[in-house]
């Protein structure tokens, strides 16, 4: 029987790798991420199944070959967390989902971006202080007759595109290669009219290392409007966070909302205990409400981790079958 060992599975995941194991593959579902720590719990395994995060780095892929592993997939969008040239070198094979729930991502970034636009964190801090009194700092425009920018119009960027244009927002977008789909909702402008002319950035680029880190740096949000607002649910390397601190700080930008983390390796670890160590993640946090985190919780819904789970099973049943 393929022995897969998955990582990274969360609690209440565990039921759907079970339920959607159609293939009857032999499942060992870790808790933990995949780490230099952890790797011999691979051993045995013909697959390891990784999520963002886990480290698929040289060290690890070299034990895996070691071991006889062949296969190293991850059930994410992103693979940057997966050596690639590590891989080629040792004949394995790389699998990702590159399409699961886009409304997963979508949702949430609209979630945050309009929280900040509307100030809802600041209003819901205060009520739950017993501060009911109109506060102005709440006062703020209308989202559907407000300007989105979405940067990357991708699967996730057009489908956040799409549903403002729902609500009548007026969407500009940013990307070398805007997909017809995206076209209908977005009117392409270059990234600097967008940043001049929108009231919430939404962040949808892969983070391709040495190519895009620090996208989002002193330069870039300086050329938004000082009361706009930025949400970033694509990668942490796209941030360069002690410019988006001094951006908050010195009311350069309005707000700031992240999915994504600087050490999330630390904080969305198993034996984290409540003890942030990494300093900008401390400072961001006590930047609430103009600065809202979630802990990678983009695609945590249940159509998305279906699809996830269901794709990688499938992606593991082709290479088989060939
Ligand atoms: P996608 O590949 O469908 O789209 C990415 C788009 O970005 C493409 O259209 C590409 O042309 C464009 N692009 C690339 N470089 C660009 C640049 N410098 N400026 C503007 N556009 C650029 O990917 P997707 O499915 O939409 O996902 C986007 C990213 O979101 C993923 O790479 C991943 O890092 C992140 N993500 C996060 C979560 C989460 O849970 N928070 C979940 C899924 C994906």
């Amino acid at each position: 029987m393929f022995k897969i060992v998955a990582y990274g599975v969360r609690k209440n995941e565990v039921d759907y790798f079970k339920k959607l194991n159609k293939y009857n593959y032999d499942l060992q579902l870790e808790s933990d991420m995949l780490t230099h720590d952890n790797v011999e719990t691979a051993k045995g395994a013909d697959a390891v199944l990784l999520r963002a995060n886990c480290v698929g780095d040289e060290t690890n892929l070299a034990k895996f070959h070691e071991w006889g592993i062949k296969y190293v997939f991850t059930r994410t969008v992103g693979y940057n967390h997966i050596d690639l040239k590590a891989a080629k070198k040792y004949d394995m094979k790389v699998a990702r989902v590159p399409a699961y729930s886009p409304y997963a991502v979508a949702e949430l970034a609209m979630t945050l971006g309009m929280m900040l636009f509307r100030h809802t964190a600041l209003a819901t801090s205060l009520t739950n202080k017993g501060d009911f009194s109109v506060s102005t700092a709440t006062f703020s425009g209308e989202v559907h007759s407000s300007t989105v920018g979405i940067i990357g119009t991708g699967r996730i960027g057009a489908t956040e595109a799409q549903l403002y244009h729902g609500m009548g927002t007026n969407v500009l977008g940013y990307d070398p290669y805007p997909s017809d789909f995206a076209k209908q909702y977005v009117k392409f402008v270059s990234q600097d009219e967008l940043l001049a002319q929108s009231d919430i950035v939404s962040i949808h680029v892969p983070y391709f290392p040495g190519q895009n880190d620090n996208l989002i740096d002193e330069t870039f949000l300086s050329k938004m409007k000082k009361n706009a607002v930025l949400v970033n649910t694509a990668r942490s390397q796209l941030a360069d966070y002690p410019a988006v601190i001094k951006a908050i700080k010195d009311g350069q930008i309005a707000g700031f909302a992240s999915d994504v983390l600087p050490d999330e390796e630390e904080v969305l670890g198993h034996n984290f205990n409540g003890n942030i160590t990494n300093d900008l993640t401390r400072q961001l946090t006590e930047l609430y409400p103009k600065v809202l985190l979630t802990p990678h919780i983009g695609s945590y819904t249940s159509p998305a981790l279906t699809d996830m789970i269901n794709v990688s099973y499938e992606n593991f049943h082709q290479v088989l079958e060939t």
